[in-house]
């Protein structure tokens, strides 16, 4: 038996049968059909590969759900397009390219265009890359790009997986998810956690894991076994099955209440945060309403969406975040004009200094929400640096009506001066996912950084404590966490300890956060803290939390 390491992204053990993800498709050599070739039979390959390709995308479409069914919807729908296949017919006629080469520089034309536009279109230009690598696939003899479907359940192991890749996984048979490649809180990551998947990324070795073969996943430790004994297996198999439930609410095992809320970006999240069993809402991502809009949605669209996730939580707390604009999430009406760095740009809340109707309006579709629906609403704003932008962010609330002002704490400024952000603002949320790279100067996205990046470097801890002592020192202000942190049984103790108040995170996370705070003392949470916060680097914080947290493994986390 061997153990690969990488780092814990999702936790949760599964056993199962490897399947890597198709390598990516090679672009087809420039070699001409052979003189005197039937041409009409080579364009006819062409049309015949396009519609396998749309009948199978459509297909899978028609099985999946959400986001899934979206995504592969979108891209059945430009399989079926047939501009490509009439530039790629007329490519193998008038130049005598082979099929696949046809099809490959057809496509090309269009990404180049889609490109040229930039901003939203740009982005399609993924979309016409996939179909373009399907219907080449299909040309060629190769394995279909995108997540296999063998008909059995299996471990997925690859280099990195594509925003699209990740939006099909289907956690009935994805038992568990292995990566060469990825950061903690890259989408992969984020996206492993919402569905409940164990998943490590970042795993050195990863890409000798050959299919077939069985491994045991811990997403908790961040380790791969190969070869694992028969009985681990079988523990992990039924322990899989035995999905942890929450209801009610978080308490540590003295009986501290601590919040434990839900991540969610639209009406369906908040039904199945609540479904799940959610106090309350912690972060609400309203940038996915505008998200892929060549056009600011209308203040009436925007109360009706609000109001479609407060409905969803009547009676209790919805933490609405205003629109997190730039960097990751360019918008096509808030354009930010060749940034070099886009991440230190101008972003979050920023973007209100040159757009304050932007903001104005979103705040007004929020209230008039409010004003109709049952749910307590707080309002928070992203990426807060300054006391002068807290101030103005609650003013501008208070125009409106809003009496809960806050501010996400994702920039270290942030975290120092926390006591003066607290002033006027209510309360503060700590973004773990942009104040661990903003701390660490490392990309969230970036694989090659997920060491730096996670929310274990005591640098980062120090930075939670900072914001928690400034929260004491301006009222005994609540501060929650929302990043990706507050998921992780094994940290969600140490933020407790820190002084956190809730915890905000993907409902799969909650019975497994909400177990271990219970069989954790609040005294011991800070005990956990401080080891954390005397350790050396993440690893080691880490590994002293869990040898001090034996309960982490008696409950298979
Ligand atoms: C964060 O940065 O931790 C956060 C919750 O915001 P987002 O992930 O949407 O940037
Ligand atoms: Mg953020």
């Amino acid at each position: 038996m061997t153990t690969l390491n990488g780092v814990p992204v999702s936790p949760g053990r599964a056993a199962g049968v490897v399947v890597t993800m198709p390598a990516a498709v090679p672009e087809p050599p420039l070699a001409r059909l052979p003189v005197g070739s039937d041409l009409d039979a080579a364009v006819a390959s062409i049309d015949a590969a396009a519609q396998v390709v749309t009948a199978d995308l459509f297909d899978r479409a028609g099985r999946a759900t959400g986001t899934a069914a979206d995504v592969l919807a979108v891209t059945a729908a430009m399989a079926a397009d047939p501009t490509l296949a009439a530039d790629a017919a007329r490519r193998v006629r008038v130049d005598g390219e082979t099929p696949a080469r046809a099809v490959w520089d057809a496509a090309q034309t269009v990404i180049e265009q889609l490109e040229g536009l930039g901003g939203h279109m740009a982005e399609r230009a993924r979309d016409v890359r996939d179909v373009r690598d399907r219907i080449v696939a299909e040309l060629t003899g190769q394995r279909p790009p995108g997540v296999p479907e063998p008909g059995h359940a299996f471990v997925l192991v690859a280099h990195d997986l594509a925003p699209a890749d990740t939006a099909t996984l289907d956690p009935e048979t994805t038992l568990a998810l292995v990566t060469e490649s990825g950061g903690p809180t890259s989408h992969t990551a984020i996206l492993a956690r919402a569905l409940g998947i164990p998943a490590v990324v970042a795993v050195a070795g990863a890409g000798e894991l050959a299919d077939g073969e069985t491994v045991l996943v811990d997403g908790g430790r961040g380790t791969v076994e190969r070869d694992p004994a028969p009985e681990a297996v079988a523990a992990a198999a039924e322990r899989r099955h035995a999905h942890r439930s929450f209801e009610g609410e978080g308490h540590t095992a003295d009986g501290v209440h601590v919040e434990l809320l839900a991540n969610v970006a639209d009406t369906g999240s908040a039904a199945a945060a609540a479904a799940a069993g959610a106090e309350g809402i912690g972060l609400f991502r309203t940038e996915f309403l505008f998200l892929g809009r060549p056009e600011e949605p209308s203040v009436a669209e925007q109360t009706a969406a609000y109001r479609g996730v407060l409905d969803a939580f009547a009676g209790r707390k919805v933490v609405v975040r205003t629109l997190d604009a730039g960097a990751d999430k360019p918008l096509p009406f808030l354009p930010a004009d060749g940034e070099r760095n886009p991440a230190l740009g101008v972003r979050g809340l920023r973007t209100a200094v040159a757009h304050p109707d932007v903001l104005e309006r979103q705040l007004e579709a929020i209230s008039a929400a409010a004003r109709g629906a049952d749910a307590q609403v707080w309002v928070m704003a992203p990426m807060v640096s300054t006391p002068d932008e807290a101030t103005r962010f609650a003013e501008r609330c208070a125009a409106h009506g809003l009496t809960q002002p806050g501010v996400m704490v994702e920039v270290p400024a942030a975290a120092l001066e926390a006591r003066w952000l607290l002033e006027r603002a209510m309360f503060a949320s700590l973004g773990t996912n942009d104040l661990t790279q903003y701390a660490m100067a490392a990309d969230r996205e970036l694989g090659a950084l997920a060491e730096l990046s996670t929310a274990w470097q005591p640098a980062v801890l120090r930075l939670v404590a900072a914001t928690c002592e400034g929260a004491r020192a301006a009222g005994e202000r609540p501060v929650g966490v929302c990043g990706e942190a507050a998921g992780d049984p094994a940290l969600a103790p140490v933020l407790v300890g820190l002084g956190v108040t809730s915890l905000s995170m993907a409902p799969a996370a909650l019975g497994d956060v909400a177990a271990v705070l219970a069989a954790t003392s609040s005294a011991r949470c800070r005990e956990l803290a401080a080891l954390a916060l005397g350790a050396r680097d993440a690893w080691a914080a880490r590994k002293a939390v869990r040898a001090a947290l034996p309960e982490l493994e008696e409950l298979g986390l």
